[in-house]
């Protein structure tokens, strides 16, 4: 087992990579921005290493500095969480070239999945279904483009193959929008993604997205750990997410659940992974695998008992791999609610110093934050600062668990989504469960 993990990240995650690193024994070095000097996790690290100022591409996306980091003290592996260079083959290839140990996928896996159209390739391949859109990129030609759109049938979606974060999409209507839509999603790809490669897919109207979560040992042992419902989400970013899915049968459930675990088989997958779906009349489509933890890997956690970053680590330590699918079981239903510092219905973000913050509590109730009294939110990061989670024995107990956590929890001096979250725990539709990708947009379209 390792002695010392680097965690080449900020926030919660930090915090949360931190507690695993703890409770296995493994000591901590947190590098950190001069704009999170004063985080929680960096006081608590064995040791922690400024690696540059606020901006990003200067800190937490500065490869060299990272990597000097775990050269200078001693680090073993290096944990990259989510975001930043979670998913940037060349860096875990650079980590694992200065002789560090990678906590994620090999490179190989990160770059297939990196691009969507060989994602969606190797998919196929592995007989996952995928959703319906042109065999791989699209060609320049522009008759060409037409028809394959023709096939798909309208409406469509014109995706960027290095997209993410939900940006780099656009939908497309009509024959006549189709060519300069392309062209666009082309131009911005480039800039945004450096690849302009794009794709073309159905649009689904109506579907929920659903995704599979799943841990490999990057050899024979591959198993997934349940499903979540990521479909309340708001200009493609996820803002409540829930495990299991309410109102599907668990044998389809199971039935793409075990396709996925033999993708991984199929591709010599290693580590923590999760597929991502669509459903939508009883069927699944992929849309794309992320190769690394996920915010709302909480869930998962709370309804599996299994400590997934904890599995990330002893996975990349090449422990025996001794998890198997009969260990995972499903019990009761969770919920996360993300609380970012930002207006609750006009969502601009509101960074600043929070002057007074108090945490709910009780049975059933997580919260993972870097947050306390005094904090300061920087403007140069993510608005999330908080995962607030709870768990009940059915779904009926989270939601009322979650209203009470929402309504005992105090944040003064910016501004947070928790009165969104307050009006969502309450509404028919969402307690009801099953509603789709659109729902959140089109309830705030409503609003006054
Ligand atoms: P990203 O990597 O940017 O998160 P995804 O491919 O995962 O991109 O898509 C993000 C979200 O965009 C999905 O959760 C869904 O809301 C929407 N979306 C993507 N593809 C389609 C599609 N073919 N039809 C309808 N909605 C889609």
């Amino acid at each position: 087992m390792f002695e010392k993990i680097l965690i080449a990240n900020r926030g919660e995650i930090a915090l949360r990579i931190q507690r695993a690193c703890r409770e296995l024994g493994i000591k901590t070095v947190v590098v950190h921005s001069e704009a999170d000097r004063d985080a929680k996790y960096v006081r608590l690290a064995d040791e922690s290493v400024c690696i540059g100022p606020a901006p990003a591409r200067d800190s937490y996306l500065n490869m060299p500095a990272i990597i000097s980091a775990a050269e200078v003290t001693d680090a073993e592996a290096i944990h990259p969480g989510y975001g930043f260079l979670a998913e940037n083959a060349d860096f875990a290839e650079r980590v694992e070239k200065s002789g560090f140990v990678f906590i994620g996928p090999r490179p190989e896996s990160i770059r297939l999945m990196g691009d969507k159209v060989s994602a969606k390739r190797a998919m196929i391949e592995a007989a996952v279904p995928v959703v319906p859109g042109s065999e791989g990129a699209l060609p320049d030609d522009p008759q060409e483009i037409h028809r394959i759109a023709l096939e798909v049938g309208y409406p469509v979606i014109i995706k960027a193959a290095g997209g993410g974060g939900g940006r780099g999409m656009r939908v497309v209507y009509t024959e006549a929008a189709l060519l300069n839509a392309v062209t666009m999603t082309r131009s911005e790809a480039g800039a945004a993604f450096n690849n302009p490669e794009v794709y073309l897919e159905k649009f689904l109207e109506n579907p929920r997205h659903i995704e599979i979560q799943v841990l490999a040992d990057g050899g024979r042992n591959a198993v997934w750990l349940g499903e979540r419902d990521c479909s309340m989400q708001r200009r493609h970013q996820k803002v409540i997410e829930e495990a299991p899915a309410p109102g599907i049968a668990r044998r389809l459930i199971e039935r793409i659940g075990e396709r996925c675990a033999e993708a991984c088989r199929k591709i010599n997958y290693r580590g923590a992974g999760t597929f991502e779906f669509l459903y939508e009349n009883g069927e699944f489509f992929f849309i794309e695998m992320n190769t690394r933890i996920q915010v709302e890997h909480t869930v998962t956690e709370m309804v599996t008992g299994i400590d997934l970053v904890q599995q990330q680590i002893l996975v990349a330590a090449g422990e025996k791999f001794t998890l198997r699918q009969r260990d995972v079981q499903i019990k009761g239903h969770a919920i996360e609610c993300r609380i970012n510092a930002e207006d609750p219905f006009k969502f601009t973000p509101s960074p600043g110093r929070i002057t007074n913050w108090h945490t709910p509590g009780g049975p059933g109730v997580r919260m993972d934050s870097h947050v306390f009294s005094g904090y300061t939110v920087p403007p140069n990061y993510d608005s999330m600062i908080a995962k607030l989670i709870t768990y009940g024995d059915t779904r009926q107990q989270a939601i009322a668990r979650m209203e009470i956590a929402l309504s005992e929890m105090v944040v003064e001096g910016v501004l947070t989504n928790i009165p969104l979250h307050r009006e969502l725990m309450q509404d028919a539709r969402f307690v009801e469960g099953g509603t789709s990708i659109h729902y959140l947009e089109h309830k705030l379209s409503q609003r006054p």
